[in-house]
């Protein structure tokens, strides 16, 4: 469900898995707190104790799953995954929130994934063909599905010959009775990383999940890379033919959390150097630099530091709206973004400001926010975009509405900014977008990270269209 008065593409989930720690339930909850950015309808984690496994999958904030109501008390075993869900469209509904778990020849398996599989519908037809009867909508279960049929031994083999038939995006945590996986597609879409704590290892989306609970980043696992977690240590496989690695820029733009290092690179310091690029390639002559917060922050810190505009806080942002008003009346939501976001008069009043934001997706909160902005005595608004045009949807487990609805897809610059009411509009470029992740430029034909969302170079050209998702979406409320 799309949160109201937000025009944000989503991170669609995170995972977390823990091996080997007597508090592994609890140290599960709070890494999945650390990943509440990458997911907010749903939570859930799977134990397993050496004998039986346990699992907890509810909707709701994992604070309010986890926090204090006994569902951690309720996991017993030192071995844990756990994912954190954002659904697209409609109500979540219990069966679809991961970790996944099912019994195979072999043993039991739990499986929670982040990313999006591009061949999910054929796959289905396939299965449901063969007799499957799928208990959700997730490409997670299409996964177990294809395991479940697999003629290979042990557990880890069949994994592995489910996901040589899938496409797209995926980071997925895996447990069975004796071991952890760790898997990422051979693009590398989505983040995952090792870490370690005691004697237990970890794995997470992002390393902001290690600091949470005090465990050691050890690296990032590999695109293409398979981690086996054992009683006996961690054995690393490639069972897939190698591909260019195409790790999701848009980690850098706004998904990420700035305090975690994705790839080798500091978010924040990627975020602040996309502001420094965009200060170059489109300085405006003005008063100051106001970022739209949260997100646009460390970029308009990075332009005002390489401009010498001074930086201020122009924009105030609420940070308990949100769930309560997820269902809003007509009243409330007239209210629009000014529940979020409030205009700091005293700053703003008689001045010429440079907006930063980190993307433009419809436009629609652009457009409120500089009306706001305005309204509040803003003499001259100059609006610097930390990303290039958003062109395309994103099919690699991000929610982004339907291409026609971009606003970059619909008008041309002037268009956008004549809809958003700015004295100036300027997206940072994509070769400036690789300068601030460290590359000299970005590769005509091979470029070193997806950026699809605004070039329209897909990995894995999509089979499955957001309109099958759609369809799936609302059979998980209807069924
Ligand atoms: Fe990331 Fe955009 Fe590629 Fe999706 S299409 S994975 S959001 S860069």
């Amino acid at each position: 469900m799309t949160a109201p008065f937000d025009d944000k593409l989503h991170e669609e989930c995170g995972v977390f898995g823990v091996f080997g720690h007597d508090d592994a339930p609890a140290l599960t909850a709070l890494g999945l707190h650390a990943l509440q950015h990458r997911g907010q309808e749903a939570a859930g984690i799977v134990a397993f104790d050496g004998n039986h496994f346990t699992a907890e999958r509810h909707v709701g904030l994992v604070g309010d799953i986890f926090g204090n109501d006994g569902h951690v008390a309720k996991l017993k075993g030192r071995n844990t995954i756990g994912h954190v869900r954002y659904s697209t469209t409609g109500g979540s509904v219990v069966r679809n929130v991961q970790p996944l778990f099912a019994d195979l020849t072999g043993g039991g398996l739990a499986l929670a994934h982040n990313g999006n599989l591009t061949n999910a519908r054929q796959l289905r037809r396939q299965l449901v063909a063969e007799g499957a009867i799928f208990q959700s909508t997730s490409d997670t279960e299409t996964i177990i599905h294809l395991a479940a049929r697999s003629h290979y031994e042990p557990i880890v083999e069949k994994l592995i010959d489910a996901l040589k038939r899938v496409e797209g995006a995926y980071s997925l945590v895996a447990l069975t009775s004796k071991k952890l996986i760790g898997v990422r597609d051979p693009y590398g879409v989505r983040p995952l990383v090792l870490g370690k704590l005691d004697n237990a290892f970890i794995l997470a989306s992002e390393t902001c999940a290690l600091d949470i609970i005090g465990a050691e980043f050890v690296r990032d696992i590999a695109a293409g890379e398979m981690v086996v977690i054992t009683k006996e240590g961690i054995e690393s496989h490639k069972p897939f033919p190698p591909k260019p690695n195409r790790f999701c820029i848009f980690e850098y733009v706004y998904f990420a959390r700035p305090d975690s290092s994705v790839e080798g690179r500091n978010v924040y310091d990627v975020r602040k150097a996309i502001g420094a690029e965009l200060a170059h390639e489109a300085p405006a002559a003005a008063d100051m630099v106001i970022p739209v917060p949260d997100s646009g922050v460390p970029a308009a810190l990075g332009f005002a530091e390489a401009s010498g505009l001074p930086f201020e806080l122009g924009i105030i942002r609420n940070h308990y709206v949100g769930r309560t008003f997820i269902e809003p009346s007509d009243t409330i939501r007239h209210l629009g973004v000014k529940l979020k976001h409030n205009a700091n008069r005293a700053k703003l009043k008689g001045k010429r400001i440079v907006l930063v934001d980190d993307s433009i997706v419809r436009g629609t909160t652009s457009k409120k926010i500089v009306e706001m902005v305005r309204d509040a005595g803003a003499t001259e608004v100059h609006f610097r975009i930390a990303s290039p045009p958003t062109t395309h949807s994103c099919f690699y487990g991000v929610d982004t509405p339907n291409k026609e609805d971009l606003l970059a897809h619909r008008m041309n610059l002037t268009g956008m900014r004549d809809f958003i009411n700015a004295d100036s509009l300027a997206f940072i470029s994509m070769d400036g977008l690789y300068r601030a992740v460290g590359e000299a430029k970005r590769l005509s034909g091979a470029p070193q990270f997806c950026d699809a969302c605004f070039s329209g170079d897909y990995p894995v050209e999509p089979t499955d269209s957001r309109e099958f998702r759609r369809q799936l979406s609302f059979l998980a409320e209807v069924v």
